[in-house]
């Protein structure tokens, strides 16, 4: 797209300063962002073409009459009014044909895929816990000799270790476990699972142990773990619903509960789906988005999977989320 890469341009776009203002500096990779993308782009061909009269950007998500194919390479040059086709829309654009929707995913596929690195999380320094405790006066070198020891041995966190054998007081390792991180200790009073069910799907609460605990004024999501943030989840989900994620550790003696009534709770419904390739997968999510015929839908990498969301009705101003029922999710991996 070569409208998008002139840098002149852009600095002078007024809009293009918004979209800046708007992510700032919590979204640096903002040239990645597909839907930023796609809305600069459509703003940018409105202004191409004067006179005719183009749908504005919050009309084309909600599936516009006056649509062109979203995929590129479609050879049909159908629009929206002439082909009696209401959705579905993938990433604010619409698609003329399965063919076509097909195309765009795997499109979204191969974006998704070409960000992974080989290894789970990017590899951080960070101060050990039990060097960090010992500086701060709050356990003796004994103490951590001996929770190293078991550790070792048995296996398990050095935290676990400190409080249930070494009688080292939880909420110190829990202080300990903030600093390493840099990042507040969320408390889990007020915990209202259900509400939150839609934000995040169960797959990620029970696989990376991320439970989201409160939705501050419909922007923030604070997200709680034990002892090991996730910054690939929390941008992945930044992604996916538009809400700020802030991410924080949760007392050793509160974690466990919070996730099992997470984990308790209903959710939207989930397709789990083992593609043997991208290929298969972009079939796979291009039928499901077929058979859905979504208002919006997008997708987004987290770790290993593929999360593809599909938000059924259109709510202006909903986002990606909304109620219980509207949405539906695939959760796709590669390979073995
Ligand atoms: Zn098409």
């Amino acid at each position: 797209m070569p409208l998008l890469n002139r840098q002149n341009t852009r600095e002078s776009d007024p809009e293009w300063n918004l979209q800046r203002d708007r992510s700032g500096l919590r979204n640096p990779d903002r040239n990645l962002d597909p839907h930023a993308a796609e809305e600069i782009l459509r703003r940018v061909v409105e202004r191409k073409a004067p006179g005719k009269r183009t749908v504005s950007a919050e009309e084309g998500k909600r599936g516009g009459l006056m649509q062109t194919c979203a995929n590129p390479q479609c050879r049909t040059g159908w629009m929206q009014l002439w082909r009696n086709r209401s959705g579905p829309v993938f990433e604010g654009g619409w698609s003329c044909s399965a063919a076509c929707t097909e195309a765009r995913v795997r499109t979204a596929l191969s974006r998704e895929n070409k960000g992974r690195t080989g290894t789970k999380q990017p590899y951080r320094h960070r101060i050990p816990l039990g060097l960090l405790m010992l500086e701060k006066g709050w356990i003796t070198e004994s103490q951590l000799r001996g929770a190293v020891t078991s550790q070792k041995q048995n296996g398990g966190r050095l935290g676990g270790w400190l409080v249930r054998q070494q009688g080292v007081s939880g909420e110190l390792v829990t202080r300990a476990l903030a600093l390493q991180w840099s990042c507040p200790v969320l408390p889990t009073a007020g915990h209202d699972p259900e509400g939150l069910a839609q934000l995040v799907p169960r797959l990620f609460v029970d696989a990376f142990g991320a439970v989201p605990l409160r939705l501050a004024a419909g922007k923030v999501l604070y997200l709680g773990f034990e002892d090991r943030l996730d910054p690939v989840l929390a941008r992945a989900i930044e992604r996916m619903t538009g809400l700020r994620v802030e991410c924080g550790v949760v007392a050793d003696a509160d974690f466990g509960a919070a996730q099992e009534r997470a984990l308790r709770t209903k959710y939207p419904s989930v397709e789990l789906v083992e593609a043997v390739s991208e290929e298969t997968l972009a079939r796979a999510m291009g039928r499901a988005i077929e058979k859905a015929g979504p208002a919006e839908a997008r997708l987004v990498r987290v770790h290993d999977f593929l999360w593809l969301r599909m938000l059924r009705k259109a709510e202006p101003g909903a986002g990606i989320f909304s109620e219980t029922g509207t949405v539906e999710d695939v959760i796709g991996t590669v390979g073995g």
